[in-house]
C-alpha cells in the first residue's frame, strides 16, 4: 500500500509561507515515496472560515505546483462522523458537559490565587471536573438552554488507554502526555466537534499513514494518540517540521503582506523562490 500524506489547512485566512512549507514538504515526501497526497479543508469553525479562503487555498496550491486527489474532504460536510465518534466516547462514560465560558474559566483560575498549570497552547487547564455536578444537575442546566462544551474526562480516559507513544520522524518513540491538556473540549453545543476529534477521525477515515505538519502541533499529538487508542483507530507516523518564523522570531499566525503567498505572487515572486524561502530543495 502506498503511503498517504495530507495537507490540512483551515480556511480562516490566506495561506502564508508556513503553509507553503507544510504543503510542499508533504508533496515532496509523497512524490519521493510513490505515495498519495490528499488535501483536506478543515472548516469546522464556521465563525472564522470563509468560502473565499477555500478558493484561495486551491489557487495558491496550484500556483505552487501541487496536485492532489479528488474529492477534497471538507470537514463541515462530515459532522455526523464526528458526532458518531463523540457518541462512542460518551457511551464509554468519558465525556461530560461543562458550562463555563472561556472567561469564566480564566476567572476561576485567577481566583485560586496560586500558580495554575497551562496547557501546551498556553490556555489554563480546566479547573472543574466531572465530579463538580451530578448528571441530573447537568441535565437541568441543559434544559434551560445554557451553552455548554463537551469535555473529555482526562483521568478516566488516561486510565482506560494506559501509556501511549507516537512515532516521530528522526526521533522514534515519544511518550504521549495527554494529561498536560486537562479535560479538553471535544465539542461545543453549536460546533459538533473540536479540531482534535475531527483530525483523528479524518486521518483514520482517509487512511492517512503519515502526518506531516508544523511543530506548533507537536503536543497536540498526545491528545490525538489518546483519541486513536480510545476509538480503536490506527496510528500514523508523525513528522513535525520547523515553523517559518517572522523577523521577530515568532511563528507566522496570520498572513501579512510579507508572508501571504498571493501577495508574494503578485509581486513577481516565483514558486521556486518560495521553495528557497522555506528551505526546500529546488530542482
Ligand atoms: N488545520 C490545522 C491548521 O491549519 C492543521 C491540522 C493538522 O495538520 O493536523 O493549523
Amino acid at each position: 500500500m502506498p503511503p498517504v500524506f495530507r495537507f490540512a489547512p483551515s480556511p480562516n485566512g490566506y495561506l502564508h509561507l508556513g503553509h507553503a512549507r507544510s504543503a510542499l514538504l508533504n508533496a515532496d515526501l509523497a512524490r519521493a515515496s510513490g505515495g498519495r497526497l490528499l488535501l483536506r479543508i478543515e472548516d469546522i469553525d464556521i465563525a472564522r472560515c470563509r468560502p473565499a479562503y477555500v478558493q484561495a487555498i486551491y489557487e495558491d496550491l496550484r500556483w505552487l505546483g501541487l496536485a492532489w486527489e479528488q474529492p477534497v474532504r471538507r470537514q463541515s460536510e462530515h459532522m455526523t462522523a464526528y458526532r458518531d465518534a463523540l457518541d462512542r466516547l460518551e457511551a464509554m462514560g468519558l465525556v461530560y458537559p461543562a458550562f463555563e465560558s472561556r472567561r469564566e474559566v480564566a476567572h476561576m483560575v485567577a481566583s485560586r490565587g496560586e500558580a495554575w498549570p497551562f496547557d501546551p497552547d498556553g490556555a489554563p487547564i480546566y479547573p472543574g471536573s466531572i465530579d463538580a455536578m451530578t448528571d441530573s444537575e447537568r441535565a437541568a442546566l441543559i434544559a434551560t438552554g445554557a451553552p455548554f462544551a463537551l469535555r473529555l474526562d482526562m483521568v478516566a480516559a488516561r486510565a482506560r488507554a494506559g501509556d501511549l507513544f507516537w512515532i516521530e520522524h528522526d526521533v522514534g518513540r515519544v511518550m504521549a502526555k495527554p494529561e498536560d491538556w486537562g479535560d479538553v473540549i471535544l465539542a461545543r453545543r453549536d460546533t459538533p466537534t473540536s479540531y482534535h476529534l475531527a483530525v483523528v477521525i479524518d486521518d483514520a477515515l482517509q487512511g492517512v499513514t503519515h502526518v506531516v505538519r508544523g511543530r506548533d502541533l507537536y503536543w497536540s499529538t498526545s491528545v490525538h494518540r489518546l483519541l486513536q487508542a480510545l476509538l480503536d483507530l490506527p496510528q500514523p507516523h508523525y513528522r513535525h517540521h520547523d515553523l517559518v518564523l517572522d523577523d521577530t522570531g515568532h511563528k507566522l499566525s496570520k498572513s501579512t503582506d510579507a508572508t501571504a503567498l498571493r501577495v508574494l505572487r503578485a509581486r513577481g515572486v516565483t514558486p521556486a523562490d518560495i521553495r528557497r524561502r522555506v528551505t526546500l530543495p529546488v530542482d
